[in-house]
C-alpha cells in the first residue's frame, strides 16, 4: 500500500476549550467562562457589533455579495457595503474551511467606487485543493469608528478546468475528476455503512461533513500544490480543510471507498478527538483498523510473522515503524492491536483509550487505565492471540506523563 500523508496544522478552537476545561479541572479553580472566552478565540462575535465606539443610528447597507474561484492560484472576494455615518476605512475577510480554523485576509477599498476586495494568492505552504468548502464574512469599520460584520457565507473554491462530479450525503461529500459514475456513490455507501461504528468509537460523529476529492487524473492532482509538489505523495488529509485528496491509479473502486476513504476519514476523527502522535504504529493501525475493505487479510498476514518468530515488541520504545521498507508491517501490527482492543474491551474501550490520549496521558498508561492490566500483561495477551510467545524479547517499564500545553509565559 502505498504511504498518505497527515498534516495537522493546527488546533481546532473546541480542542483547546477542552483542554482549558481540564486545566481547570485539575487545579480546582472554578474561573468558569471568563477563561473559556479567552481560550475560545475562533468564535467571530455575533454580527452587527459595534463595539460601542460610535453613534447606534448608523444604517449598513449591504449590496451584492461575490466569490471568485482562480483555481488553483486562489480566490477573491467582492462586496458592496456602505455605512451611512462615513467611508469604509478598514476591514477583513474571515473564513473557515472547517469549524475551529480560521483565515483572513484585509480589505482593500477602491477609492472611486467603494467596492471591497479582498483576495487570497495560493502558495505552496498553504494551498488547498479544489472544492473545499468555506464559510465567510465581511468584518468593516467605517471612518466614524462604527463596525459590521455580514452574516456567514457559503461557498466552495470550484474548478472550472475539470468536469467534476459531486455527489453529497448526510456523511461526506465525494468530489470525482475523470472517474467512473459509481465512484462517488460508493464512497457514500461506504461512509454510511461506517457511520454507527465511528461514532461509538469516538463518542460522535465529526463536526463537519469530511470531503472526499478524488482525482483521476495525476496532473490535476499535482496544479494544487502550487509550489511544493512532491511527487511520491498520492494522497492527502487535513483537518484544516476538513476532508481527504487522493489520486486514484489502479486499485479497485471498492478498495478506494471502503479501504482508503474510510481509513483518511479515520485520520480526521484522529485529529478531532484525541492527540496521537503522527506516524505511529498507534495512530496508522488505528486508521486501518476502521478499513471495511482490507487488501488483504491484515490479521493473517502478523499471525504468520508471529508464527516465524518475528514479532516486534509493542509498547516499549517506540514500537514497530511505519515507514520505509517495512512500513506496511507497522500498519499491520498496529491494526490487531485495535483489533485486540476491541474484541476484548468493546467500541466503548476504543473510545475511552481516545479520551485517555486527548487529555495527555501516555499511551501506555492510558492502555493501561482501560485494560486494567500492567503493559507486560497487555503485550502478553495480545501476543498470544496472535499464537507467539507471550514474552516478547524485552519489555521495560516506560515512564508516564501527564502532558498539558503551556499556557502561561513561563519561558518554555
Ligand atoms: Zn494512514
Amino acid at each position: 500500500m502505498v504511504e498518505r500523508t497527515v498534516i495537522k496544522l493546527r488546533w481546532p478552537a473546541a480542542r483547546i476549550v477542552t483542554v482549558g476545561l481540564v486545566v481547570l479541572a485539575v487545579v480546582g479553580l472554578s474561573w468558569g467562562l471568563v477563561g473559556l472566552q479567552v481560550l475560545a478565540q475562533g468564535d467571530p462575535p455575533p454580527a452587527g457589533d459595534n463595539f460601542g465606539m460610535a453613534s447606534s443610528d448608523v444604517q449598513w447597507t449591504v449590496g451584492e455579495l461575490a466569490f471568485q474561484s482562480n483555481y488553483p492560484a486562489g480566490f477573491q472576494f467582492q462586496a458592496e457595503i456602505r455605512s451611512s455615518a462615513g467611508p469604509i476605512v478598514r476591514g477583513r475577510v474571515i473564513w473557515s474551511h472547517v469549524p475551529g480554523t480560521q483565515r483572513s485576509r484585509p480589505v482593500n477599498v477602491d477609492p472611486d467606487t467603494g467596492t471591497l476586495t479582498a483576495v487570497w494568492d495560493a502558495t505552496g505552504s498553504d494551498a488547498v485543493p479544489p472544492w473545499v468548502g468555506l464559510m465567510y464574512y465581511w468584518d468593516v469599520g467605517d471612518s466614524e469608528g462604527n463596525a459590521f460584520q455580514t452574516e456567514p457565507q457559503y461557498v466552495e473554491y470550484e474548478d472550472t478546468t475539470h468536469d467534476w462530479v459531486r455527489t453529497e450525503t448526510d456523511d461526506i461529500i465525494v468530489f470525482a475528476q475523470n472517474l467512473p459514475d459509481e465512484v462517488g456513490p460508493l464512497v457514500a455507501d461506504a461512509m454510511a455503512a461506517q457511520r454507527e461504528m465511528y461514532r461509538a468509537a469516538w463518542g460522535g460523529l465529526l463536526p463537519y461533513k469530511p470531503r472526499a476529492i478524488l482525482f483521476g487524473s495525476r496532473g490535476a492532482w499535482l496544479e494544487w500544490q502550487i509550489t511544493t509538489v512532491n511527487y511520491s505523495t498520492i494522497g492527502l488529509t487535513s483537518d484544516d480543510w476538513g476532508g481527504t485528496g487522493q489520486v486514484v491509479s489502479g486499485g479497485g473502486l471498492t478498495d478506494l471507498a471502503y479501504g482508503t476513504v474510510l481509513h483518511e476519514v479515520a485520520h480526521l476523527y484522529q485529529n478531532e478527538f484525541t492527540l496521537m502522535v503522527p506516524g505511529s504504529w498507534l495512530i496508522e493501525g488505528n486508521a486501518t483498523f476502521f478499513e471495511l475493505n482490507q487488501q488483504y487479510n491484515y490479521e493473517s498476514s502478523v499471525r504468520h510473522l508471529a508464527a516465524s518468530g518475528n514479532l516486534p515488541v509493542l509498547l516499549q520504545g517506540t514500537g514497530p515503524g511505519v515507514s520505509g521498507r517495512n512500513a506496511r508491517r507497522g500498519y499491520d501490527i498496529g491494526y490487531t492491536f485495535w483489533k485486540w482492543l476491541v474484541d476484548n474491551y468493546g467500541l466503548e474501550g476504543h473510545r475511552q483509550l481516545i479520551e485517555l490520549l486527548d487529555q495527555g496521558i501516555g499511551r501506555v498508561a492510558a492502555i493501561e487505565t482501560v485494560t486494567g492490566l500492567t503493559a507486560q500483561d497487555v503485550e502478553s495477551r495480545w501476543r498470544t492471540w496472535l499464537g507467539a510467545s507471550a514474552l516478547p524479547p524485552t519489555l521495560v517499564p516506560t515512564p508516564t506523563f501527564l502532558i498539558f500545553p503551556t499556557i502561561a509565559p513561563l519561558g518554555y
